[in-house]
């Protein structure tokens, strides 16, 4: 079978959150699985870019509105990835340094997915599915069926995996126009709420939509941003298909980005010499436990309770622990959190950005990693954690719930609570701190989760069993 990815991010050539990391890792799975899955995103001016060396295979033109714009579909040359990765320039619009916060973001990727339609037309021969990611790739099916110029790729069947609804794509009816010459008459699929939204448009449209977990799809039929009844409606087609892990990529005994590389026989001494740098490097404490939250600042992460869960959980419990924030995001959680350093110096360390490395480090050297996430649509961090022996202490929502289970319950591991307030979080976080202090238990506890699989083998299956069906 022949699946083309359409995404605004892939790791390691850009990725701003699990979207890259998912779409970095499925199609090489696919692959191995013996199909041929290939990558098409934009061409951003990233490292990875200027790193590697790539053919050109397809120039194109196409108009937008009363612009003309020419396109250019780069390949990378030597495989690197484990599948085809085709990259689409279109100049001063999607060369950029970052993947998204700019105000012509719409232009952007409006004018992205047409230019992988366009490109897809000019093939000699048909995929057999394209699957598009987020709304940023939501529009793709809508233009396949309907767009005069491409109708012939519209038995080619179209999948849309939804990362994370809360972002919908929405334009005004304005700019309707920049959709390539299209069937007026379908309208209402492009229609929601008096607005064009995409990602609306791409679940109307795809023949298949999942989401990357079933708690998540759940969830979105009475809470999806504006989106619940459709979800409820569209119900027959919508799947729930939990992310798996590259499990090249983050395997501690291989991770180059690590001081001290362990495996299930010495994770003891080397944990605690990851630990060490860490703490060494952020004034930070290596006797106690330490707690991490990595992720994007944002109310979605419940990020901006942690000034207050982190002031009080070192004052209420007599600074008996150590935090470790890696993140960016909202400005205003961003300052708050850098402001409460000149408070709790010794104790927390924010490190406001974004650092791969570090990610990893963190997730090595770390006991236990927070995740009280008000949504989480799959949620790779905790399983990251999981694989690298670092005790997860989740909210129980979406993917959070689906991966984690309280180590109070029969075969449990980790730390588990309901509500999104700082009591709860407080709480969770005393119960780790007393885990810390029973080492049997947590030696057993590590070693556990460290052998939990979640490999993207089984889920790669699962999306193919989808594709046939
Ligand atoms: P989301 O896609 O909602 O942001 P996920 O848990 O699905 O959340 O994926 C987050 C990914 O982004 C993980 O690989 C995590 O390690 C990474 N990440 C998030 N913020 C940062 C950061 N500031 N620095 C490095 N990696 C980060």
């Amino acid at each position: 079978m022949e699946i083309i990815h359409v995404s605004a991010e892939c790791y390691p050539v850009a990725k701003a959150g699990g979207l890259g990391d998912v779409v970095g890792a499925l199609p090489k799975y696919q692959n191995k699985l013996g199909h041929i899955a290939k990558v098409v995103m934009p061409m951003y001016r990233t490292k990875f870019l200027y790193e590697h060396s790539f053919d050109v295979v397809h120039k194109g033109a196409f108009g937008m509105a009363n612009y003309w714009f020419e396109y250019t579909v780069i390949k990378e040359a030597n495989n690197i990835l484990g599948f085809d990765l085709y990259l689409i320039d279109i100049n001063n619009l999607l060369d950029r340094e970052k993947v998204y916060g700019y105000d012509d973001d719409v232009e952007r990727f409006v004018a992205f997915q047409i230019a992988v339609v366009d490109w897809i037309s000019k093939w000699h021969h048909h995929p057999d599915i394209v699957h598009v990611h987020d709304h940023q790739a939501a529009l793709v099916p809508f233009m396949m069926q309907n767009c005069f110029a491409y109708r012939h790729l519209s038995s080619i069947k179209t999948i849309l995996t939804i990362h994370n609804a809360q972002y919908q794509g929405w334009m005004d009816w304005g700019k309707s126009q920049y959709i390539p010459d299209w069937d007026k008459y379908k309208w209402g699929l492009l229609e929601w709420d008096h607005t064009i939204n995409a990602l609306a448009c791409g679940i109307k449209c795809a023949a298949k939509v999942n989401t990357v977990s079933h708690g998540y799809l759940e969830e979105l039929r009475y809470n999806a941003n504006g989106l619940e009844s459709l979800f409820e409606y569209e119900r027959g087609k919508c799947f729930g298909i939990l992310n798996g892990i590259d499990t090249d990529v983050w395997n501690p005994e291989t991770d180059h980005y690590l001081e001290a590389k362990y495996g299930l026989d010495n994770f003891k001494e080397q944990k605690q010499a990851n630990k060490k740098e860490l703490c060494v490097r952020f004034n930070l404490d290596e006797t106690k436990p330490l707690i991490i939250f990595i992720g994007r600042l944002v109310g979605e992460k419940a990020a901006d309770l942690l000034p207050q869960v982190i002031g009080d959980s070192i004052y209420y419990m007599e600074g008996k622990m150590n935090f470790l924030v890696l993140g960016s995001g909202e400005k205003y959680i961003e300052d708050q959190l850098s402001h409460l350093h000149n408070h709790l110096f010794g104790y927390y360390n924010p490190q406001i950005g974004y650092n791969e490395q570090l990610s990893h480090r963190m997730y090595a050297g770390a006991d236990f990693l927070l995740m009280p996430s008000r949504v989480e649509p799959c949620g790779l961090n905790q399983m990251y954690s999981l694989r690298y022996g670092t005790i997860p202490i989740v909210r129980r929502t979406g993917g959070l719930q689906d991966t984690v289970k309280d180590f109070g319950e029969e075969g449990g591991f980790g730390i588990c609570f309901n509500v999104d307030s700082v009591g709860d979080i407080c709480n969770a976080i005393h119960r780790s701190v007393e885990l810390y202090a029973e080492h049997k238990k947590m030696h057993h506890i590590i070693k556990q989760i460290m052998q939990i699989d979640h490999s993207w083998e089984k889920s790669a299956e699962i999306y193919i069993n989808l594709y046939n069906s």
